[in-house]
């Protein structure tokens, strides 16, 4: 199966990805999560990428793009993926298109998780996640079993840097200016699902099985 998904920060998309990657045993590929590893260990991506993450701007369309491609070459992304986050604009989804049909392969479908956008704020402000596996909670709305520590191996919860009320408005912004557009990018191509993000966790995952046929 090879899917990507769509929808503004704070939408799911990260939980989401946890179920639908297990299920169809396929990788889990953030952009997100690349560059925030890439922050953590200081390498030179991360580096240009801190400048523009933390202004809830979108990282250049090119070094995004260079990432991606790189990633989809590996052995593992040959069963399949799920990207998470990418594409977020027009230039990404076609050079995706391009490189995929390079390799003889086509998108199944791009889920798109959709939730108003008077939510995503107290979503994406109350996120907390596990420093060791990247479990993703909520500090009212999907609370940790063991409060500050992850439930699923004892990690300290944190918040991120760019999980505040002025950057997580500039980054619905910025998604409604640049990213919303591939929603019809997608329709046109045939392959569109619009998923009710405003439901239980499991709720919306039932959903995306019955979308993807199972
Ligand atoms: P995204 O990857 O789209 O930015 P996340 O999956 O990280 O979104 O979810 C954002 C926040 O909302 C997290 O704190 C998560 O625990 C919470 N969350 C995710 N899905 C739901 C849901 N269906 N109902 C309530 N809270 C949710
Ligand atoms: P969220 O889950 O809230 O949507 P992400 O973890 O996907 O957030 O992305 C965090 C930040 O990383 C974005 O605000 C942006 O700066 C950068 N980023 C992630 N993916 C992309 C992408 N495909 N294109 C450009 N920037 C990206
Ligand atoms: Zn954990």
């Amino acid at each position: 199966m090879r899917l990507i998904l769509l929808g503004p920060p704070g939408a799911g998309k990260g939980t989401q990805a946890a179920s639908i990657v297990q299920r169809y045993e396929i990788p889990h590929i953030s952009t997100g999560d690349i560059f925030r590893k890439n922050m953590k260990e200081g390498t030179q991506l991360g580096l240009k990428a801190k400048e523009f993450m933390e202004k809830g701007l979108l990282v250049p369309d090119q070094l995004v793009v260079e990432i991606v491609k790189d990633r989809l070459e590996q052995e593992d992304c040959k069963k399949g993926f799920l990207l998470d986050g990418f594409p977020r604009t027009v230039v990404q989804a076609e050079a995706l298109g391009h490189a995929l049909k390079k390799m003889n392969v086509a998108l199944d479908k791009a889920i798109n998780v959709n939730v108003d956008k008077h939510i995503l704020i107290e979503r994406a402000v109350g996120r907390r996640i596990c420093k060791e596996c990247g479990a993703t909670y909520h500090i009212t709305l999907h609370p940790s079993a063991k409060k500050d520590d992850c439930e699923k191996c004892g990690g300290l919860l944190y918040q991120r840097s760019d999980d505040n009320e002025e950057t997580v408005s500039k980054r619905i912004e910025v998604y409604l200016n640049e990213t919303q557009p591939l929603i019809d990018y997608y329709k046109n191509e045939g392959i569109l699902v619009t998923i009710n993000g405003q439901q239980d966790i499991g709720k919306v995952f039932d959903e995306i099985v019955v979308a993807l046929g199972a």
